[in-house]
């Protein structure tokens, strides 16, 4: 049985990440760079001004007070996206909007709020500019040639603005990983099936359809397989032309747990089956003809949580994410947890934050089957392998689900 760490990463190291294909803007939200973004153009493309307001040069306003304000000849009114065509001289100003182009001859902008109109051609000037005031310059946020998004990064709504402003309408970002679910158990019944005594309904299919949605994934659902060697292999064979393949169920020791001896008759080479952990031991993970497949253990807790420890970081890396580590936060334990030493415990809590501190606890009863304790969980805490009985009040490491 190995540890949590060694299992991550032999299976990221057996990841390789997708090639990249072409996405409009519209459809690259959330999913990841597969080229460096440089700058085609400076951004802003031209000085402007930050307010509205008036353009003039800041010489011109030495010594102005509310007493004495320096008035200026207004010579035209400017509105944005519009250049001026007249210079400012000596004792001018033009009036200009938000954005507009700065005028010939013009150093700063004054904003209206500080002037007062005086006569039709004329602007009174309260207080000395300073040049360069309320003036957006060329370049200033983004110079031409930068390299502003680097390859692997996830798009959030921010980084597609930036592209939109870059005329970038399509980016390189890597094909989405379509993987295959394969739900095993005689007693495994599809959501919309009726239930005879002893059966209950695939919530795995669900969950882990959801969870690879949530990841960037392509679920494709390839139903449930009863434990009989022929229609487990013809199901799994069905799920060869994906990128990844989980089957859940069928893993741990009982007599018709047959994931394992169907892979193996499948050559699939096996990299390691139990990984010391709760829940989640009986993890199976191996390539199938080259392609990556995880044998999850049939428990609704087990089966979220190994993919959250596991598939989740794998799948980040076909994407070509650069981060695909979990988020961890401190937190004060508020009540006492048994632990057994040797495994790693994903213990499901809620974590709150309170006046600067993180306070952690549980959901109840953690059996690996009891899925509305996962509902009901927001965090897990991690508690390490060389634990035993955890305390009330200690400080645990939590990570955030979703
Ligand atoms: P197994 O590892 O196949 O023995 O399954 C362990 C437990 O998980 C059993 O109680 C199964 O009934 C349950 N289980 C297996 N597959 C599913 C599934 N797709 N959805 C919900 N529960 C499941
Ligand atoms: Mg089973």
């Amino acid at each position: 049985m190995i540890n949590v760490d060694s299992a991550l990463k032999i299976i990221l190291n057996d990841i390789r990440t997708l090639r990249g294909e072409s996405a409009h803007l519209t459809e690259s939200l959330g999913r990841v760079l597969a080229e460096d973004i440089y700058a085609s153009s400076d951004i802003p493309g031209f000085d402007n001004s930050a307010m509205d307001g008036y353009a003039l040069r800041a010489l011109d306003t030495q010594n102005a007070s509310k007493r004495i304000p320096k008035i200026l000849n207004v010579i035209e009114d400017r509105r944005a996206g519009y250049i001026s065509r007249r210079e400012i001289k000596n004792g001018q100003a033009i009036r200009i909007m938000t954005g507009a182009v700065m005028p010939k001859g013009s150093d700063s902008v004054v904003m209206v709020e500080d002037t007062q109109r005086h006569g039709k051609d004329n602007v009174k000037i309260f207080n000395p500019v300073k040049r360069g005031d309320s003036v957006r310059r060329k370049g200033e946020d983004i110079k031409k040639g930068e390299m502003v998004l680097v390859k692997g990064t996830r798009l959030n709504s921010a980084h597609v603005g930036l592209l939109a402003s870059l005329g970038k309408a399509r980016v390189l970002v890597s094909r989405k990983p379509k993987i295959a679910i394969l739900a095993t158990g005689d007693e495994v019944v599809d959501v919309g099936g009726k239930l005879k005594p002893g059966e209950l309904r695939s919530s795995n299919t669900y969950t882990l359809y959801s969870q690879i949605l949530k990841c960037g994934g392509i679920p494709k659902n390839l139903g449930i397989a009863k434990d009989k060697p022929q229609m487990l292999e013809a199901k799994l064979r069905s799920g060869l032309d994906c990128d990844m393949i989980l089957t859940s169920g069928g893993v741990s020791v009982g007599d018709y747990d047959l994931v394992k001896f169907i892979l193996a008759k499948m050559g699939t080479n096996i990299r390691f089956w139990k990984v010391a952990m709760r829940p989640g031991k009986p993890l199976v993970f191996g390539l199938v003809k080259g392609i990556p497949i995880f044998g999850l253990p049939g428990n609704p807790v087990s089966s979220m949580i190994t993919f959250d420890v596991f598939v989740k970081p794998a799948m980040l890396k076909m994407e070509g994410a650069d981060d695909f580590s979990a988020k961890n936060v401190d937190a004060v334990l508020e009540e006492g947890i048994t632990k057994r030493r040797g495994l790693r415990y994903f213990v499901r809590a809620i974590t709150r934050w309170d006046d600067g501190v993180y306070f952690t606890r549980t959901t109840g009863p953690q059996g690996s089957g009891i899925l509305k304790s996962m509902a009901l969980a927001n965090s897990l805490i991690v508690l390490p392998e060389e634990e035993e009985n955890v305390d009330k009040g200690v400080r645990v490491t939590v990570r955030f689900l979703e």
